[in-house]
C-alpha cells in the first residue's frame, strides 16, 4: 500500500524552475537572492531583520552566541525539544536547564520557567512545539524583569500566531524575545533542503549574526576607502554556516505557498480531530482561541496503558499498514550524553514524563489526500478499540 509518513515536503514544477534559474546565473551563494528571500521572510513574520543560514541548528548555535550566552550561564528549555535547542546553549558554552512543561500545550510557560531560575540564568529558550505558540507576553515580562535574553526556537512554527489583549502577532515578529529561529528542513513548513534562519528587530544582533554567518569578517566601503578594495577585518571567531543562493530560490518559492501550505495542514488537523474527539483513551490537541496552530506535527496523546497496548506495538502495527508514526521527542535528560555527562537529570520533570508515555506525532503534511487522512484514522481507531478488547 502507498507508505504514508509522519511528514515529507511538498515541491512542485515552479519551485524546481526558481531553482534552475539561479543555477544559470553567476551567483550559486552569496548573491542576491539570499537577500531578497531575508526580506521577504522578515516581512511575512513581521519582523525588522532577518539572517539565513545552512540549517536550523546552525540558526540556533549563532542566537546562542548573539544573545551573548557563555561559560557559566544557564539558558533554560524544554526537554520536549529537538536535540538541537539544548545542544546549541552548549555550543555556546554554556548549560542547558530544563524546566517542565504544561501537559496540554506541550509547551514552557512562564511558571515553569521560573521556577528554574538562579542568579546564572542569562537566557530563555521557548520551542513553540508542533505549531503551537508558547505564551509569549507572559515570557516576555518574565524575561524582562529578569534581564534575560529569548531565544524563540520556531522550527515548528512558522505561520503560527498568538494574539495579547485582541491584537494578534505573528510567531517571528520577535515582539517578545531578542531573536526567533526557524528551521527548512524538508518536513518543516518551508523547505530549502536544508536550511535555516533567525529574525530579529535589533540592529546589533542582526550585524553580529551576518558576521558570525560568514568567519566573524567585517568588510566595509569605509575601510576600503581609507585601506584599499582587497582590506576586510576578522572580529570574532564566526563560521561558514551560509546558505546557498539556489537555496534560497527555493525557500522564497516555497514562502510564497505558505498560505496554502497552513491551509491544508488545518484542514488535516480538522479531519483528525473530529475523527478522534471521541475515541476513548485519546486525547486531541487542545489550545484557546488566542493561538492560532501552525500544525507542523498532529499530536494525539494515548493511554497505552488503559487500552491495554504497548506504545511499541502501536507503532508496529502501523508500520505493518505503511502508515508511519514518530516520537517528538525523548525528553533531552533522558539522553546518556545529557544524564551522564550533563547530569542534568536531577531534577525530574513529571508532565514531560507523562507526555512522553502517552504523545505519538501522526502523519500531516500537505500533499495528504482526504483519503490518506481517513486510511490513518481508521487504522489507528481499529488498533486502539482492538487494543482494549486484548
Ligand atoms: C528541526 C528542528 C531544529 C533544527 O533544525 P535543522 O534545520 O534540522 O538543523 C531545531 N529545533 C527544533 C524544535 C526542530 O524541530
Amino acid at each position: 500500500m502507498k507508505i504514508i509518513p509522519y511528514g515529507k515536503q511538498s515541491i512542485d514544477e515552479r519551485d524546481i524552475a526558481e531553482v534552475v534559474k539561479v543555477l544559470r546565473t553567476d551567483w550559486i551563494t552569496q548573491g542576491p537572492v539570499v537577500e531578497k528571500f531575508e526580506k521577504a521572510l522578515a516581512a511575512y513574520c513581521g519582523s525588522k531583520y532577518a539572517v539565513a543560514v545552512s540549517n536550523g541548528t546552525t540558526a540556533l548555535h549563532l542566537a546562542c552566541l548573539a544573545a551573548g550566552l557563555t561559560k557559566g550561564d544557564e539558558a533554560i528549555t524544554t526537554p520536549i525539544t529537538f536535540l538541537a535547542t539544548p545542544n546549541s546553549v552548549l555550543y555556546a558554552g554554556a548549560k542547558p536547564v530544563f524546566a517542565d512543561i504544561d501537559y496540554d500545550s506541550v509547551n514552557l510557560t512562564a511558571n515553569s520557567i521560573e521556577k528554574r531560575l538562579t542568579k546564572k540564568t542569562k537566557a530563555i529558550l521557548p520551542v513553540h512545539f508542533a505549531g503551537l505558540s508558547c505564551d509569549m507576553a507572559e515570557i516576555g515580562k518574565l524575561a524582562k524583569k529578569n534581564k534575560l535574553k529569548v531565544i524563540e526556537d520556531a522550527c515548528h512554527s512558522l505561520g503560527s500566531q498568538y494574539s495579547v489583549d485582541g491584537k494578534w502577532y505573528k510567531v517571528g515578529s520577535c515582539e517578545h524575545s531578542d531573536m526567533t529561529v526557524f528551521s527548512f528542513h524538508p518536513v518543516k513548513h518551508i523547505t530549502s533542503g536544508e536550511g535555516g534562519a533567525i529574525t530579529t528587530n535589533d540592529k546589533k544582533i542582526y550585524e553580529k549574526l551576518k558576521m558570525l554567518r560568514s568567519h566573524g569578517v567585517v568588510k566595509t566601503s569605509q575601510m576600503a576607502k581609507s585601506k584599499g578594495s582587497w582590506y576586510y577585518e576578522m572580529r570574532d571567531l564566526g563560521f561558514n554556516y551560509r546558505l546557498t543562493d539556489f537555496q534560497c530560490a527555493l525557500a522564497l518559492s516555497q514562502l510564497k505557498k505558505i498560505h496554502t501550505f497552513l491551509a491544508r495542514r488545518r484542514a488535516i488537523a480538522n479531519m483528525y480531530d473530529k475523527a478522534f474527539a471521541n475515541v476513548v483513551g485519546v486525547e486531541i490537541p487542545v489550545y484557546g482561541e488566542e493561538k492560532q496552530h501552525a500544525y507542523h506535527l498532529y499530536l494525539l496523546k494515548i493511554d497505552f496503558m488503559g487500552l491495554g497496548i504497548t506504545k511499541k506495538k502501536f507503532f508496529e502495527r502501523l508500520k505493518d499498514k505503511d502508515i508511519f508514526c514518530q516520537m517528538h521527542y525523548v525528553p533531552i535528560y533522558k539522553q546518556p550524553y545529557y544524564a551522564d555527562k550533563m547530569k542534568t537529570a536531577s531534577k525530574k520533570c513529571p508532565n514531560s514524563e507523562k507526555y512522553y508515555e502517552r504523545a505519538v506525532s501522526i502523519p500531516i503534511y500537505p500533499k495528504m489526500t482526504d483519503g490518506d487522512v481517513q486510511r490513518v484514522s481508521r487504522e489507528i481507531i481499529n488498533l486502539l478499540q482492538k487494543g482494549s478488547k486484548g
